[in-house]
């Protein structure tokens, strides 16, 4: 039987490490998704299903449900979430044309969808780790390459 009598407790120096609590994600600007766009919607949503793709802290996007539009969302801030600069739909109220009507489809307001993609710059520039990452920029064809 072991015994570790008498192992001395050596007293703090105050350098005493934080409670043990999981850090929090943190956001690489600079990250983008692994491969380019994909072309067509389908395969967009196999690389979503496998995991593939991932938000600015690398970890795999899932779809969840998005409060204020009731469709689904992988992190990206939704127009609904805005007020409208347009009609000035309060933020979780659908946009309005002049006629008090809902804009066809359920839709927003063009610069409602500009403010949201406004807001997901700010939210890259700033690290956000829920951000999806975006897709990296398109690749020269290498075929055009040969010709210089
Ligand atoms: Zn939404
Ligand atoms: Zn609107």
């Amino acid at each position: 039987m072991t015994s570790t009598h008498g192992a001395g407790h050596h007293d703090d120096t105050g350098d005493t490490p934080a409670p043990t609590e999981a850090p929090p994600a943190r956001g690489d600007p600079d990250r983008t998704q692994a491969m380019p766009r994909p072309r067509t919607q389908n395969r967009y949503r196999e690389l979503l299903a496998a995991g593939r793709l991932v938000d600015l802290a690398g970890r795999a996007l899932t779809e969840r449900h998005c409060p204020w539009c009731n469709a689904t969302t992988i992190g990206a801030t939704c127009p609904l979430s805005l007020p409208c600069p347009t009609c000035h739909a309060a933020a979780g109220r659908h946009c309005r044309r002049p006629s008090g009507h809902q804009v066809y489809g359920g839709g927003v307001h063009a610069s409602r969808e500009a403010a949201a993609a406004t807001a997901d710059r700010i939210r890259q520039r700033d690290g956000d780790p829920d951000l999806p990452a975006p897709w990296p920029p398109d690749l020269v064809p290498a075929a055009q390459l040969a010709l210089f």
